[in-house]
């Protein structure tokens, strides 16, 4: 459950387990290239009158280009989330809180999943940590091997 319901957690914290399909709407307009859904496993706790703490782990996969030699890639989006969920006008001004339509009666969490992947996925992938990219001068992949160019310049 990924929406939940605020009288279950006033009796104690929630776990929030779901699987988030890449075309769910809570995705939409992000243009993201995610290869399967995205696994979200996180506790919902209440932590004031009008405010919940939601700590949480994203796991997914994501296609991509490296950024060095252009070659497409698929790579793990994995990130730990810890975010604030409150309907006090106060913390309204706060970017780092999702606000909260009063009166409460469900803390849906989808909000903070659509930020945090967008987030997570906006770092430029490689393919490899030691990918050589491509040749400046010729464009040569320099994974295959050294071009002539380097020859050349001396
Ligand atoms: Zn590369
Ligand atoms: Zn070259």
């Amino acid at each position: 459950m990924l929406a939940v319901d605020v009288r279950d957690l006033h009796r104690g914290a929630v776990e929030t387990v779901g699987q988030l399909a890449p075309q769910d709407e809570a995705f939409e307009g992000l243009g993201l290239a995610l290869e399967g859904p995205v696994a979200v496993t996180g506790r919902l706790s209440q932590t004031g009158d009008h405010e919940f703490f939601w700590r949480a782990h994203l796991a997914g996969r994501v296609h991509g280009t490296c950024r060095r030699c252009l070659t497409a890639v698929t790579y793990p989006l994995d990130t730990d989330v810890e975010v604030l969920f409150s309907a006090d006008p106060d913390a309204a001004e706060d970017p780092s809180v999702y606000p909260l339509v009063s009166p409460v009666t469900r803390v849906d969490v989808r909000p903070a999943v659509r930020e945090e992947v967008a987030l997570a996925v906006t770092d430029f992938p490689l393919c490899r940590e030691d990918c050589a990219g491509l040749c400046l001068r010729c464009g040569a992949d320099l994974n295959a091997g050294p071009c002539g160019c380097a020859a050349l310049s001396d």
